[in-house]
């Protein structure tokens, strides 16, 4: 358990009540991973942090703060980069008891998580003109879409929707494309589709139901996620899973530190349940997953006991209360 800055230690807290309400079997191991710096000034996680996830493999992660045009790099980076965490899942489905204008979002989007914009590779090339690398590899392009075709296929979606802007970016996102539909081609039972980002921003405000699993290069993913999570009622409620190349997996809500609301007990701790509600279900703990699972869902459609995001009056704490108490 990685609790995080800002919410993340109240929000992680939630979590913890809840499995012990649950029974669920798992055994939390806390770690830091505020940055230390080699030699070189370069940041990097603790050893203790990297050890206790090569050796659990899972970790959850509480959000974590990133200075802005300043400091050490994002940790969120290091950590995709250090166990080549390559998707970023984000599934984002309608709640019952939170009214948006829609009531049937069900969709599941996948980030490349290693490249393109976020490779932080920047520098000035003379005072006043800066130059960053958008990079995309065959590799990384290969692989996330080969995990969004064979995850639409072991749990039973049936399209799969490319998101890109190939038209202006031809070798970058062309190169994304072309992989995807190389993939594609090996899964016809899987219906494939190709879509330029600001259409699907246009086509998803209009109709979210057109959309089943959607794969694209990591900045889109970032910004058409935060997209999909105000479609159902916000940041509060969406969970997402990190998924590594060598079987560590690490899980962690779509939004941030929530400055703004930090140490006020007004946190919304869905989406960090949710998430670790995939984490269960990766772990084969299915059964608890789906308790904790219709024990939050229930205690949001209930209405009684809502946080500050959806309308309600209630604290992080006595919302995570009723849950256990319903569990
Ligand atoms: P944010 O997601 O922290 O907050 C955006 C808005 O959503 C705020 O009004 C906040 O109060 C609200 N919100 C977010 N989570 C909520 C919750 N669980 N319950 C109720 N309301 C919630 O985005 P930001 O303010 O742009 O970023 C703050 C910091 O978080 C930055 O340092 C950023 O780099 C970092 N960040 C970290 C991650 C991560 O660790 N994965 C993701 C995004 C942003």
């Amino acid at each position: 358990m990685i609790p995080g800055d800002g919410i993340g230690p109240e929000i992680s807290a939630a979590v913890k009540q809840i499995f012990a309400a649950a029974k669920a079997p798992i055994e939390w191991e806390d770690v830091d991973v505020t940055p230390t710096f080699d030699k070189y000034g370069r940041s990097t996680i603790p050893e203790a942090a990297k050890e206790s996830i090569n050796s659990t493999k899972i970790a959850l992660k509480g959000p974590l703060g990133t200075p802005i045009g300043k400091g050490h790099p994002s940790l969120n980076l290091t950590l995709r980069k250090t166990f080549d965490l390559f998707a970023n899942v984000r599934p984002c489905r309608s709640i019952v008891g939170y009214k948006t204008p829609y009531d049937n979002v069900d969709t599941v989007l996948i980030r490349e998580n290693t490249e393109g914009e976020y490779c932080g590779v920047e520098h000035e090339v003379v005072p006043g003109v800066v130059q960053s690398i958008k990079l995309i590899t065959r590799d990384a392009s290969m692989r996330v879409a080969n995990y969004a075709f064979e995850m639409a296929r072991s749990t039973g979606r049936k399209r799969v929707t490319a998101v890109h802007k190939a038209n202006i970016m031809k070798m970058s996102d062309g190169l994304f494309l072309e992989c995807c539909q190389e993939v594609a081609s090996r899964y016809p039972d899987i219906e494939f589709e190709e879509q330029l980002l600001d259409k699907t921003c246009l086509l998803i405000t209009e109709d979210p139901t057109q959309f089943d699993v959607l794969v694209m290069p990591n900045l889109y993913g970032d910004i058409l996620s935060d997209l999909s999570a105000g479609l159902i009622g916000g940041l509060g409620l969406t969970p997402s899973g990190n998924i590594g190349a060598g079987g560590i997996a690490m899980f962690e809500a779509v939004h941030g530190t929530a400055p703004d609301i930090a140490g006020q007990d007004k946190a919304n701790p869905t989406a960090l349940v949710l998430s670790s509600v995939m984490m269960l279900r990766h772990m084969n703990l299915g059964d608890f997953a789906d308790r904790i699972e219709s024990a939050i869902l229930a205690t949001i459609a209930e209405g009684k006991t809502l946080t500050g995001d959806l309308g309600g009056k209630s604290r992080c704490s006595e919302f995570t209360k009723a849950v256990c108490e319903r569990l």
